[in-house]
C-alpha cells in the first residue's frame, strides 16, 4: 500500500522565505519573513530552524499581532551553533517555523487595573516590541538593559518618556548602570504588573529586587531566555 504523506502540503505551511534582513548593531539583526500563517499573541514565540539544518532554536516574535511581516530579532552569539548561521542568511533563503509557542503576554486579568514595567535586557526586548506595536495606547514603561547605547534597539520606536535605556558601559544611556541598579532606585506603584525577558541572572536578580519591594510573584512574570 502506498501511503501519500503530502510532504508539499506540509513544507508550504511552515517555511517561509526571508523577505528583509535589517541589521541593528555589529551582531543584531531583524529577519523579516511573510505574514504569518498563523495567529498569535504578542509575547509568544516561535521555533526556527534553516532547510537542511537539524537544529532548531526559539525566537520570540518580534512584530506586531497584525502585522504585515512575520519578525524576529536575533543576537549573533559568538561560539553559539545556530545564531551565527543565521546571521548567514540572505534574502530569499527559506527558514522553517514552528509555533507559536509559550503563555508569554499581557496578564489578561491586570491588563486594564494595572500598570506595565516591562524589563529586559539586550534581545529580551523582542516580546515587548511586538506587545507595544500589537496594543497601541497601552500604558506602560519599558526598562532596557544592555552595555553601549547602540544596542538600544529600535529604541526611537518607543515613546522617549516611556522608555528608559540602562546602560552598563555607556554613559550615554538614560542610566549608567544596570537594570538592577536602576530598580533598586526606583519606586513603582503598588497595582504594577512587571515583565521579565533576558538572561537568567538578570530576571532572578530582579525578581529578588521586586520582591523586597514588596511586589509578590502574581505580580511578576518570567521568560528566561538562557
Ligand atoms: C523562549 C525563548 C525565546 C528566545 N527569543 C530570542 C530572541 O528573540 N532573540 C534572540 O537572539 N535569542 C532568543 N532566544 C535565545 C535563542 O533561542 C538561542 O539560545 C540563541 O540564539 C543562541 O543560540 P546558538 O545556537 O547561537 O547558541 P548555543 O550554541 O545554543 O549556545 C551558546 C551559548 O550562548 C548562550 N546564549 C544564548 N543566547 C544568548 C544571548 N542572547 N546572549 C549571550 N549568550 C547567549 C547560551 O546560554 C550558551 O551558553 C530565546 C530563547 C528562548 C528560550
Amino acid at each position: 500500500m502506498i501511503i501519500d504523506m503530502k510532504p508539499e502540503v506540509q513544507l508550504d505551511t511552515n517555511y517561509y522565505k526571508v523577505e528583509d534582513i535589517k541589521n541593528l548593531s555589529e551582531h543584531t539583526f531583524v529577519l523579516s519573513l511573510p505574514k504569518s500563517r498563523f495567529e498569535f499573541v504578542a509575547g509568544q514565540h516561535i521555533s526556527l530552524s534553516i532547510s537542511g539544518d537539524y537544529q532548531s532554536r526559539e525566537y520570540s516574535i518580534y512584530s506586531a499581532e497584525k502585522g504585515e511581516n512575520l519578525q524576529v530579532l536575533v543576537k549573533e552569539v559568538e561560539g553559539g551553533y545556530f545564531s551565527p548561521k543565521l546571521k548567514h542568511l540572505k534574502v530569499g533563503d527559506m527558514v522553517e517555523i514552528h509555533g507559536p509557542f509559550g503563555k508569554f503576554g499581557l496578564d489578561e486579568k491586570r491588563k486594564d487595573s494595572h500598570k506595565h514595567v516591562f524589563i529586559a535586557s539586550g534581545t529580551g526586548i523582542a516580546p515587548f516590541h511586538s506587545i507595544v506595536e500589537s496594543y497601541l495606547g497601552l500604558d506602560y514603561h519599558l526598562i532596557h538593559g544592555v552595555r553601549y547605547v547602540e544596542e538600544g534597539y529600535d529604541r526611537e520606536e518607543y515613546a522617549d518618556e516611556r522608555f528608559t535605556l540602562c546602560t552598563s558601559r555607556d554613559k550615554n544611556g538614560d542610566f549608567n548602570g544596570r537594570v538592577t541598579d536602576y530598580l533598586k532606585i526606583t519606586e513603582f506603584d503598588k497595582d504594577t504588573c512587571f515583565y521579565l525577558c533576558g538572561n537568567s541572572d538578570m530576571i532572578f536578580d530582579s525578581m529578588e529586587i521586586l520582591s523586597d519591594k514588596g511586589f509578590g510573584r502574581e505580580n511578576v512574570n518570567v521568560e528566561v531566555y538562557f
